[in-house]
């Protein structure tokens, strides 16, 4: 294997074809030498699409109410438990001047899926952060009608997240009961023809998943050629059916990110808050296997236990310090990039604008 892995990777970074069962067998590896090659190559990878500089985001999650049913969420509709919160515009605003100050270029503003606010009012906040601070502004706020995400984009929306989870239909339909993956695909679809760089991203170790799907999970994320790619482990939460249920390995993780770096090359894919709760030290190696962006939490105290989408995901979001993030950095001899961070697809660089279903 340990030959074979690197001819392996080599041939998908020269453009060989992608099929699920190369990109399985290179998930399923368990010698710790063929691990090392698959993120030292990942690391490569990066380095020559993406440069050494670690791009920050700044996530306030402003409403944790959403109509989503996943499975897997603290926030679907059915945890009845969860106090449910919305921030005001004054609030928000405060958190992104917050971020600002730290140089920080992008805001992320995150909600549960709440169609309480797809009129006037969030159109209004877009156009009000653009003005007072002209940073980034990506959402990631769930499906939503067409004229919706349009009039966010004539409002100076830049970016959108909205992760597929799983490319597989069958699965996403177990996963998310009442939902729509085709729904889902055409909101991909629709934003990408709106103009925003989209991001997408998946669940590694789901129950049931297999490194088949994650291999075609993986074809998913080239093929429609997305911005941003995300790759996150799943953590069970108390409050839903998969209490109980193991969460997927920091490990399987790592390799999925790795190898989804070698095939998509020049997407901004971060080193996930959730890999950091499974475990530490692997978030920080997420940074030298491929990953190049840390999310930097400004959600008001008082509500970010709230935003409780797995248990366990406020641990450890202290204070943002500069200082602190930029001596990290230069511990993995990188630095951190406090320039937008604008995807690399655009504009002016050929890009795949339709969402291809598998
Ligand atoms: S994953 Fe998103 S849409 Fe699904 S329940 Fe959680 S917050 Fe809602």
């Amino acid at each position: 294997m340990f030959n074979d892995i690197e001819s392996k990777l080599n041939s998908i970074s020269e453009g060989g074809s992608l099929d699920r069962e190369t990109l399985a067998a290179i998930l399923s590896t368990e010698d710790g030498a063929s691990k090392n090659i698959l993120y030292r190559y990942a690391d490569k990878t990066r380095a020559a699409h993406m440069g050494d500089g670690i791009t920050l985001r700044g996530i306030v999650e402003f409403s944790n109410v959403c109509a989503g049913t996943c499975v897997y969420c603290g926030l679907n509709r059915y945890n009845t438990k969860l106090k449910r919160y919305d921030l005001e515009s004054e609030r928000i605003l405060a958190s992104v001047a917050e971020l600002a100050a730290h140089k920080i270029k992008t805001v992320v503003l995150q909600s549960g899926e709440n169609h309480t606010f797809d009129g006037i009012w969030f159109g209004e906040l877009i156009s009000e952060i653009k003005d007072k601070f002209g940073i980034r502004i990506t959402l990631s706020v769930g499906e939503k009608p067409y004229d919706v995400i349009k009039h966010w984009k004539d409002k100076g929306a830049d970016r959108y997240l909205l992760k597929i989870e799983t490319s597989n239909k069958n699965f996403y339909d177990y996963l998310h009961p009442g939902m729509s993956f085709e729904n889902r695909l055409r909101t991909l679809k629709d934003l990408k023809e709106l103009g925003y760089q989209v991001g997408s991203g998946i669940i590694v170790g789901l129950f049931g998943q297999t490194t088949k799907m994650l291999a075609d999970d993986i074809i998913f994320l080239k093929e429609n050629d997305f911005d941003m790619v995300a790759i996150g482990p799943f953590i069970p939460h108390v409050n839903t059916d998969c209490a109980g249920h193991r969460a997927g390995s920091a490990e399987m993780t790592l390799k999925t990110l790795a190898l989804a770096r070698v095939v998509t090359k020049n997407a901004h894919m971060p080193s996930t808050t959730a890999l950091g709760v499974i475990d530490s030290e692997t978030k920080i190696k997420a940074l030298s296997s491929g990953a190049n962006v840390i999310m930097v939490n400004f959600t008001p105290e008082r509500v970010k236990d709230l935003y409780s989408i797995y248990d366990g995901k406020s641990a450890g979001s202290g204070k943002f310090s500069n200082y602190s993030m930029e001596k990290m950095a230069a511990g993995i001899k990188r630095h951190i990039d406090y320039s937008e961070g604008d995807s690399l697809k655009a504009p002016g660089v050929e890009r795949v604008d339709t969402i291809v279903k598998r």
